[in-house]
């Protein structure tokens, strides 16, 4: 019977990089990917471009990293984001770097990335067994001894789950590793979506969708008390709220919302000018223009299809002219713009969810070679563990870290 030094449960990036690790060493590894194709999901990150890393140091690295980015501080200064850069180089890549540290490939080609870490592990001789669905991990006195796929069994004395979380199901991440590890004694944290847009109450979201605010502050309130900030760029959709600052303090929303929690978003249209200096450009604006329409001068203040929802949440006439504007009248029109309130009703699912917070508790797992410390030989990498990070590149190399870090503590003795 053919048997192998390790195992390695999907072909994502942390399975990919824990093969390549583990062949350079000298093992005979096999992986199973119980989709058609490997990576999937790598192909499609970044929207389609791959945020391939993030510059950021280690220290600053980990405080985006929840809940306990200390937990891989050993994984990082061991293989970081240099290492993966340098692999990806010497396979043919050009990678740029782009506002806020971003990595991306030069070509803006997610399935470049996918190609060149194929090529290195195909080099080393990785064997890759596609349409394989892993069910079960056999294990014998407490060490474990293989896996069965498709009602088949592939004998090895190590094995690494790196079967990614629960988003996006259809590119094969099915929290299938949640369900393994938990047969053979592991604690897992409820998977939740993180990074996942939000629905809001009423229509006003709907009559904005496709349109796209830069430079502006969101702000979350839970139960009427300030819960998070962010600011930056968000689009209204036909459901809610998306776009980066959305995303980042989906973490907050989700939380709250499942805790029952009356969650709130209200948005600073105008968050480099204090309400003082608003209301002054208030008053200067309506004086200029005394004669025009209500509706015209708010032209010269916000986004054009923002401007009949604005005026309808005043209950303002906009053909009044501005010079009968009263004062009364213009101080809500500033609270407004500093304070665009929308009632956040639910998330989104794990379909549209970019990662999944939860999973394998970082308790149970070895920082130093994420082995399991329940069952000898096995190990695990990437987003099945309970660690998730901003958008930014970081998720992605988690992947690269946890998984190079699992190969690289299987040492076979020849
Ligand atoms: C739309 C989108 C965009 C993203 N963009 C970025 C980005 O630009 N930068 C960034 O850093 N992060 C990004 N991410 C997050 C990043 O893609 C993930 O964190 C990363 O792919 C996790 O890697 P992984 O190897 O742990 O899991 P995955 O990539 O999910 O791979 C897991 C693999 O395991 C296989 N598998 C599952 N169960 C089994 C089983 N039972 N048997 C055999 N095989 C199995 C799956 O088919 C899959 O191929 C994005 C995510 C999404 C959804």
């Amino acid at each position: 019977m053919k048997t192998w030094d390790v195992i390695i449960i999907g072909a994502g990036p942390a399975g990919l990089l824990a093969a390549g690790r583990a062949a350079e060493l000298g093992s005979k590894v096999l992986i199973l990917e119980k989709m058609r194709q490997e990576g999937r999901k790598l192909m499609i990150t970044g929207k389609g471009r791959c945020n391939i890393t993030n510059s950021a140091e280690i220290g600053e690295f980990i405080t985006h990293v929840f809940p306990k980015g200390k937990f891989l501080r050993n994984a990082f200064s061991q293989y970081f984001s240099e290492d993966i850069i340098s692999l990806l180089e010497n396979y043919g890549l050009d990678v740029t770097l782009e506002r806020g540290g971003r990595y991306f490939p030069t070509n803006n080609k997610a399935p470049e990335v996918l190609k060149a870490i194929l090529k290195w592990i195909n080099e080393l001789g990785v064997e890759i067994y596609t349409d394989y669905q892993v069910e079960k991990l056999l294990v014998e006195d407490g060490s474990v001894i293989g896996v069965q796929a498709n009602a088949k069994e592939f004998i090895a004395p190590n094995v690494i789950i790196a079967t990614g979380g629960k988003s996006y199901p259809a590119t094969g991440s099915t929290g299938d590793g949640y369900e393994l590890a938990r047969r053979v004694g592991h604690k897992i944290q409820k998977p939740i979506p993180a990074l996942v847009p939000v629905e809001t109450e009423g229509q006003i979201a709907k009559k904005l969708q496709g349109l796209n605010l830069k430079n502006v502050r969101a702000v979350i309130w839970v139960n009427g008390k300030k819960h998070g900030e962010a600011f930056g760029e968000m689009i209204f959709t036909h459901f809610g709220l998306s776009g980066p600052i959305i995303l980042t303090l989906s973490r907050i929303m989700v939380t709250e919302l499942q805790n029952g929690n009356k969650v709130e978003v209200s948005i600073d249209l105008k968050p480099a000018l204090d309400e003082q200096k608003l209301d002054n450009r208030l008053i200067r604006d309506l004086n200029e223009h005394g004669k025009k329409r209500l509706a015209n001068i708010f032209r010269q203040w916000l986004p054009a299809s923002m401007i009949p929802v604005f005026i309808e949440e005043l209950g303002l006439n906009p053909n009044k002219e501005c010079h009968q504007v009263s004062s009364k009248e213009r101080k809500q029109i500033r609270h407004l713009m500093k304070n665009f309130k929308l009632k956040v009703s639910h998330h989104r699912s794990f379909k549209e969810a970019i990662i999944t917070a939860g999973g394998i508790s970082t308790d149970e797992i070895r920082p130093k070679t994420m082995e399991s410390k329940l069952v000898k030989g096995l190990y695990f990498a990437g987003e099945v563990i309970d660690l998730d990070a901003e958008t930014g590149g970081y998720n992605l190399q988690i992947a690269y870290s946890t998984g190079w870090l699992a190969g690289n503590a299987i040492r076979i003795e020849k």
